[in-house]
């Protein structure tokens, strides 16, 4: 842990070595950060042991708060699933293409309510880091609500966005401070977008669909979002005129995967005959 110095005078390094720091960095992104306090470290295996691991994550008022409900792993869900081995294929090349380790992509249930019900989810995800035997672990939140309104490519699109926020974490030390930002969120998408495994026109669907999910959602669950007006007022809307927001505005990032997609095109011979001289 070389990044507990005794006397040692930054007191966000000193937080980011003994804690989770959770980034609000998701594909529906709130304007916040939120710091974690208080969790204990993992244990001395350099792979942490994944119920250790929710169990620390769970251990942090802000996880509860933010990501309530029962955690499971995706690649545990997705298991051998043969259909799911392309989108395991094109994960581990985004990360390798990032130069990260693959983050655990923690899929977020929805918590029960009295009756035994569902409660309503937001389409949310985000990153959050600890350091676990001196090294630095990431993982990707995403919720139910999230993964079942896309697709395997847009899912893929919008994991690569988060992926995107590792290798900033990384380049930056894990300040959270450096970690946070539009700019920082353009340069997730234009990360996202500069994958092959990833189609912008996936990316592109994923942006809409993200905010007609959190339209729904506000809509049928208004206090979901803590306000009633997103009943009439859709959630894109007012995220539309929260100026304050990371997250550039759809248009501009739907603006930026129709480039990716005019690029790609005009980067690939449109003629499937080369060779073949037509009269
Ligand atoms: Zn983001």
């Amino acid at each position: 842990m070389p990044e507990i110095g005794v006397g040692h005078e930054n007191s966000t390094m000193w937080k980011l070595a003994i804690c989770w720091v959770l980034i609000v960095a998701g594909s529906n992104c709130a304007t916040d950060r939120q710091e974690a306090a208080g969790a204990p470290l993992l244990g001395s295996t350099a792979a942490p042991d994944r119920k250790s691991l929710i169990d620390q994550l769970e251990a942090l008022k802000e996880v509860r708060n933010r990501w309530p409900g029962e955690k499971v792993f995706l690649d545990v869900e997705y298991g051998a699933d043969p259909a799911k081995s392309d989108f395991r294929q094109r994960f581990g090349s985004i990360a390798r293409r990032f130069d990260i380790a693959p983050p655990d992509v923690i899929l977020v249930k929805p918590p029960m309510n009295k009756d035994g019900k569902p409660r309503p989810q937001k389409p949310d995800a985000g990153i959050a880091w600890g350091v676990i035997d001196g090294k630095y672990h990431d993982v990707v939140f995403i919720t139910l609500y999230l993964k079942t309104g896309l697709n395997d490519d847009e899912l893929l699109a919008a994991l690569a966005h988060e992926m995107g926020h590792v290798s900033q974490a990384k380049k930056t030390g894990h300040h959270p401070q450096d970690v946070h930002g539009r700019k920082l969120e353009n340069e997730a998408d234009e990360l996202a977008l500069s994958c092959p495994e990833v189609d912008p026109a996936a990316f592109r669907s994923m942006v809409i669909r993200v905010d007609r999910l959190a339209d729904a959602a506000g809509r049928a669950h208004p206090l979901l979002y803590g306000d009633p007006s997103t009943a009439v007022i859709p959630v894109s809307v007012q995220n539309k005129l929260a100026f304050g927001g990371d997250h550039p505005m759809t248009s501009a990032r739907i603006k930026r995967a129709d480039a990716e997609i005019k690029r790609r095109a005009a980067a690939t011979p449109s003629s499937g005959q080369p060779g073949v001289a037509t009269p």
